[in-house]
């Protein structure tokens, strides 16, 4: 039995040493992947609960792999975040959300142009060179500031000692909109909210999970937490955008609770953009 046992362990090696040699290999063929276009942008709606009309599209990057097929990007943005390639990656889906939203402005009757929102990584808001790169694509693209918005989680935009980054206000006074990613996953105070000039938050479809899942009646806890977070961020006049809208329950209760905006399969998956985009104005 314990030879048994042993073996067993050096079955398990095998298959964990396995995994590390594809994962070298994957990060290692990032970067030639990034040159050749392998990479694509999806996008989402966000859509405003009153009109169900949308009004923003969150970009959502894609790695079409010439042997795995399409990977979502929980199988290389942490892999890009260890190797610093997330730098470069993050400035190319910027961009590419950039000149996207400015084509969809052009084909739009009113010549209005959509916000665009797009995901940074803490690699990407501890670069000093961050803001710089977002002003430069900008310029190049021709997308007012106004028009992009960036998502970033609680836990990149602070430094070690709590203290909201400088990039932060460089990038809000140069006009760009900021918005709290995954809110309330986090551990930190709520009390940094204040000082941080963002003007969005998004909860994490874990909280709107227990207002009414396929299958599922709101369950009256989760209903008071997402309330107590949705009044918090209206209090600090932050607009609240509700990820991974599956059903009309939820749809509801986010409304009824003065939710602004939501986003999920309810309401449309990330896709390709088609010439006028996900964004109907
Ligand atoms: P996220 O920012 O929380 O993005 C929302 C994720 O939820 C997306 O997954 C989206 O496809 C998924 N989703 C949307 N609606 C629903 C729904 O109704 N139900 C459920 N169950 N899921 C829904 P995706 O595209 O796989 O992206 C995963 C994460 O990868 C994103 O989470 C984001 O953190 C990260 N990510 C994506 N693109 C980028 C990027 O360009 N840069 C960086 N740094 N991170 C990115
Ligand atoms: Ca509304
Ligand atoms: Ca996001
Ligand atoms: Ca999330």
């Amino acid at each position: 039995a314990k030879a048994q046992g042993k073996g067993r362990l050096a079955v398990f090696d095998e298959e964990r040493n396995a995994r590390q040699v594809a994962r070298y290999r994957l990060a290692g063929s990032m970067p030639e992947a990034l040159r050749h276009g392998q990479f694509f942008v999806h996008y989402q709606p966000i859509v405003e609960f009153s009109e169900r009309r949308a009004v923003c599209a969150e970009a959502l990057v894609r790695w079409r792999h010439p042997e795995l097929g399409v990977l979502g990007p929980g199988h290389f943005i942490g892999l890009a975040e260890d190797s610093g390639l997330i730098v470069e990656l993050g400035r190319w889906v910027l961009e590419e959300a950039c000149r996207q939203a400015v084509a969809w402005a052009h084909a739009a009757p009113d010549g209005h142009t959509p916000l665009v929102s797009v995901n940074l990584a803490a690699r990407q808001c501890q670069d000093d060179r961050l803001p710089g790169q977002v002003e430069r694509i900008l310029a190049e693209t021709g997308l007012p500031p106004d028009r992009l918005q960036l998502e970033l989680t609680e836990s990149a935009v602070m430094d070690d000692h709590g203290k909201p980054l400088r990039v932060l206000w460089e990038l809000s006074s140069m006009g760009v909109r900021l918005s709290i990613d995954d809110f309330g996953t986090g551990y930190s105070n709520l009390s940094y909210l204040r000082s941080l000039p963002v003007n969005g938050l998004k909860l994490d479809r874990s909280f709107v999970h227990g207002l009414g899942a396929a299958g599922l009646a709101t369950d009256p806890v989760e209903l008071r937490i997402v309330a107590a977070l949705v009044q918090l961020g209206r209090a600090l006049g932050l607009t609240v955008t509700a990820e991974g809208v599956e059903t009309e329950l939820q749809a509801r209760r986010l409304e009824e609770l003065g939710c602004d905006l939501g986003q999920g399969y309810l309401f449309g998956p990330p896709s390709a953009p088609g010439p006028t985009g996900p964004v109907q104005l």
